[in-house]
């Protein structure tokens, strides 16, 4: 079968010239994939809505030798927020690129695609950072790393006192495990809570988490510092978003 649909959101569009360009799409189908859209770049091409970034379409795809191009494409969902607001764009660029980085080509996870779907839906109305930090610690135990909150990733027992987060050992360390590793991070029961409720409350319910902006910013470095450690490089937009967060701060 040479033509096959999916629905998808679009993580990437790289421009190739002759108003070509190759897009990394999420699929609900495939999960992460790389396709051409061919034309999709000139000003008159009914195409240009759907292959955006961040948009939500519908695709009927052709398969090529060696990449699929897009047939037909309609968008479903333009998150039309995005449209206006800059602090979100820096958001939703954040977590395509976590995506685009985290993710395999062509494993399907719909988890993972109804989380991405619904964080940029809530995303309109509801624009505090718990939000991003939910996607965060959400997409890297769906991706395998799921933290070690209930006992100390160190020595197995249950934690109390003193408390670190280690990224290397994968998650939260008593204060003996804690105190011979380099790399741990202050952290307290009170958050160790907080991250257990980012982990497994749906995202649509967050807006009853009430977090102290004190501890919203050691969860945020927290979290980075255990993505970082996962992903072995540096994000391109957490800098950029470090330096556009208006609007976000509660
Ligand atoms: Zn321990």
């Amino acid at each position: 079968m040479r033509l096959y649909k999916v629905e998808a959101v679009v993580l990437r569009a790289r421009d190739c010239g002759g108003g070509d360009k190759l897009l990394t799409l999420y699929s609900r189908e495939y999960g992460k994939m790389k396709v051409m859209a061919h034309g999709v770049a000139k000003p008159y091409s009914r195409k240009r809505g759907a292959v955006q970034p961040f948009v939500f379409s519908k695709f009927l795809l052709r398969r090529g030798r060696e990449l699929d191009a897009v047939s037909q494409c309609e968008a479903v969902e333009t998150f039309s927020y995005l449209g206006t607001d800059l602090g979100k764009i820096v958001f939703a660029s954040y977590m395509a690129e976590l995506v685009d980085a985290l993710t395999p080509e062509l494993v399907p996870d719909g988890e993972l695609f109804v989380l991405f779907l619904d964080t940029l839906r809530l995303m309109a109305d509801y624009d505090d950072e718990l939000l991003l930090r939910s996607f965060e610690i959400k997409i890297a135990a769906l991706m395998g790393y799921r933290p070690v909150l209930d006992t100390c990733a160190g020595c197995h027992r249950p934690v109390g006192g003193e408390v670190f987060f280690s990224p290397e050992q994968g998650g939260v360390l008593c204060a003996g495990c804690g105190s011979g590793d380099l790399g741990a991070l202050a952290c307290s029961r009170g958050l160790v809570e907080i991250l257990k409720i980012l982990l497994s409350w749906r995202p649509a319910r967050l807006h009853q988490l009430k977090v102290a902006p004190r501890v919203k910013n050691q969860i945020k470095k927290i979290l980075a510092e255990y993505l970082r450690y996962h992903m072995e490089r540096d994000l391109k937009s957490t800098a950029f978003m470090n330096r556009f967060r208006h609007g976000f701060d509660v």
